[in-house]
């Protein structure tokens, strides 16, 4: 029991105020493993054992068997159980679920900042105890903080993109009104995919880690394996800064989790960091190798068909659009979804013909 002001330790001290820096205590504002800590009567100092969730006592009040004074919990004397580390008996908590660090906001934040920086001292208190539902709202919460930047960005990409182009061949009106259409669609996709496509994902990963950690001999139940993930998703926050995470971020900050995921889930399961490293990049590996595989064979050959195709609309009708950058996936669909609009004789302005690119580009 360590004051939360400055950390001092608060064993033995029968007064409600820490020696060290003044903050006021109470017994009743710490959680401690079940029987780890002896709640003494301040009068005769006969022991007795909290065993209720937050190990404290059960009733809060009651008379002393010994000298039948009215002890209450608030003002018993603790110290730790005999034999029980003093670094042992709190029921450690992730920031998330402490109300005692502050409102939602700053609870996350103190949780990103634990992810990142000392996972172990999550997995200390996942070891304590775990709350799938709390550790969920956590990893939606991380979702959220990525992927509605992520949502805003493309709506205002989509609407202004048009602007930086040679000029719109529509009138006004009903451009503006589709492209508002068109990415606020795109937005919601871009919001699905997050949410969906990442909880999915660490459900699926958490699920085959705790496969393999029992091939390996350890029953770490899926909850424990759950909880130490979405606890580990600190550093996938940075991919919402703007530029530089979504494009240079995502791998590093990727590997930063699975660092901090294998270090909480070690800590909290009791279970050696090998075995743990294992568990954790098997399901990785053979994600990786599913979605190379499915790029492969199923995304990529409707993708250079189509290219293909748009190149050959392209080489029959002129068209106006620029030759997009090479290599830019994100400005060759635009021209991509230009070239189908623009198929229509009316839409082509004489003299502005290029057509050599696409043909250049998906030449065999
Ligand atoms: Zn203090
Ligand atoms: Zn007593």
């Amino acid at each position: 029991m360590k004051c939360k002001g400055c950390g001092y330790s608060l064993w033995n001290v029968p007064g409600r105020t820490c020696p060290e820096c003044g903050r006021g205590f109470v017994p009743s504002e710490f959680e401690f493993r079940a029987n780890a800590v002896e709640f003494c009567c301040p009068g005769c100092m006969q022991q007795y054992y909290g065993s209720d969730a937050q190990g404290l006592l059960v009733p809060r009040s009651f008379e002393c068997v010994r000298c039948h004074a009215r002890c209450e919990l608030d003002s018993m004397i603790l110290r730790a159980a005999p034999g029980v580390p003093d670094d042992a008996v709190e029921l450690h908590r992730v920031a998330w679920e402490d109300p005692l660090i502050g409102g939602v906001v700053r609870r996350f934040f103190a949780t990103v900042r634990d992810g990142m920086t000392r996972p172990s001292r999550i997995g200390d208190a996942l070891r304590g105890d775990v709350v799938a539902r709390k550790a969920t709202w956590y990893a939606v919460s991380v979702l959220s903080v990525v992927a509605i930047p992520s949502a805003v960005g493309f709506v205002l990409l989509t609407l202004l993109s048009p602007m930086w182009g040679s000029g719109s061949t529509r009138s006004g009106g009903s451009a503006l009104r589709m492209a508002v259409w068109e990415s606020i669609g795109g937005a919601c996709a871009v919001l699905a995919s997050w949410y969906i496509l990442g909880l999915v994902l660490l459900a699926f990963i958490a699920w085959m880690t705790a496969l393999t950690l029992r091939m390996c001999g350890e029953r770490v139940p899926w909850k424990v394996v759950w909880c130490s993930f979405s606890y580990a998703l600190g550093p996938i926050v940075m991919v919402a800064v703007p530029c530089l995470g979504i494009y240079c971020g995502s791998i590093p900050l990727s590997m930063w989790w699975v660092a901090a995921a294998c270090i909480i889930l070690a800590r909290a399961a009791s279970v050696t960091a090998w075995k743990v490293i294992v568990s954790v990049l098997a399901p990785l590996v053979l994600l990786g190798a599913v979605v190379t595989a499915l790029f492969a064979f199923v995304v990529f050959p409707p993708f250079s068909a189509a290219m293909t195709a748009a190149a050959q609309v392209g080489s029959a009708n002129a068209t106006t659009f620029g030759p997009p950058a090479p290599g830019d996936e994100a400005a060759e669909s635009d021209a991509e979804i230009g070239l189908d609009e623009s198929v229509p004789v009316d839409a082509v302005a004489p003299g502005q013909v290029d057509i050599t690119d696409p043909i250049t580009k998906d030449a065999p």
